[in-house]
């Protein structure tokens, strides 16, 4: 299919996008890498009258570290995501989740802003976020702010994000030292959105867990960040109870609807699996880095 007509824009500055979207309202959308925004488009699922195309705004570009925080313009692609040592070095679970994002040809383009903004349960990065605690900073006529990626998502499609905003930048605390992490993601195929997957960062001492974050993407209208599975894992020895534990609060927290990627009973099942493996790894991998 064929989208609809639209101007197309493309502003040189954050200021510059921010005015248009404001003065263009409703009939606007913002383009980043159009790998979600343009195959709607051609369903005709998504109609807007203007593209504002963020693709020359240098200032949502690029990956720094601000003391204790890693730094992600929105328009930072999952291909620099994957390519960057730097954040493979403090934030390897980053890099982790994006090599299982689509394929290559869609990774050069789709942004880590777009991923997040989107607000589709099947994106990988929104679910990763929330494990990681970032904050994400918005941009418009009222200046700029911040909401925590666990506040961010309300419903399928629905963020905190006003309609005259930009997500500009993504903010992410460094986890301490030595931590672990997986992404597991369970997919038909190559190249596939997650049947479901699981996001887990845990720290450990002394054979003990002094903390653990899980998040699970796919699974309801909205990511799940799984705080009471990160409390069964705190404090455990991150052995087979704990892990049950673990497992029953995240089954608790999940909603999955029946879909072409298979039945209530069958997703909840593979949450539960995916679950296990990702502690198993995290916990594997602090043990190896703490040793
Ligand atoms: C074949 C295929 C397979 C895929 N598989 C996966 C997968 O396995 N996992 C996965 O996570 N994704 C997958 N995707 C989606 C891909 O990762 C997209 O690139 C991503 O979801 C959106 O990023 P984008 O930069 O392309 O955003 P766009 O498509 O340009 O925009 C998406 C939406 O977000 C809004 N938006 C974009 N940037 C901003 C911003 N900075 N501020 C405010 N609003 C913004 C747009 O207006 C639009 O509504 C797949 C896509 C394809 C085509």
């Amino acid at each position: 299919m064929i989208p609809g007509p639209f101007e197309y824009h493309r502003p040189a500055s954050l200021a510059e996008a921010t005015g248009l979207l404001a003065e263009l309202g409703d009939d606007a959308h913002v383009l980043a890498g159009g790998h979600s925004l343009i195959p709607m488009m051609k369903l005709r699922m998504a109609a807007p009258e203007h593209l504002i195309d963020l693709q020359d705004i240098a200032e949502l570009k690029g990956i720094t570290r601000e003391g204790s925080e890693i730094v992600i313009g929105a328009m930072t692609t999952q291909h620099d995501l994957i390519a960057s040592d730097e954040l493979a070095q403090a934030v390897p679970l980053i890099r982790e989740a994006a090599l299982q994002i689509a394929d290559p040809q869609v990774r050069y383009l789709g942004t880590i802003g777009g991923n997040v903004a989107n607000g589709d349960p099947g994106n990988d990065m929104p679910g990763l976020m929330q494990c990681l605690n970032a904050t994400f900073e918005l941009d418009g006529p009222n200046g700029n702010r911040h909401v925590a990626a666990r506040d961010f998502y309300q419903g399928a499609f629905v963020t905190a994000r006003g309609d005259d905003e930009i997500l500009s930048r993504i903010r992410i605390p460094v986890p301490a030292p030595g931590h672990g992490f997986a992404y597991e993601k369970l997919k038909r195929k190559i190249g596939d959105y997650a049947t479901a997957a699981a996001a887990v960062l845990l720290t450990v001492s002394g054979g003990r867990c002094d903390s653990a974050s899980v998040a699970m993407t796919n699974l309801s209208d909205t990511p799940v960040f799984a705080a009471e599975a990160g409390a069964a894992l705190a404090g455990s020895d991150l052995g087979g109870a704990a892990t049950d534990a673990a497992v029953a609060a995240m089954l608790a927290a999940i909603d999955p609807a029946e879909d072409n990627r298979g039945p209530v009973a069958f997703k909840k099942h593979v949450a539960g699996v995916i679950l296990k493996r990702a502690i198993a790894r995290a916990t594997k991998r602090a043990n190896e880095r703490a040793a």
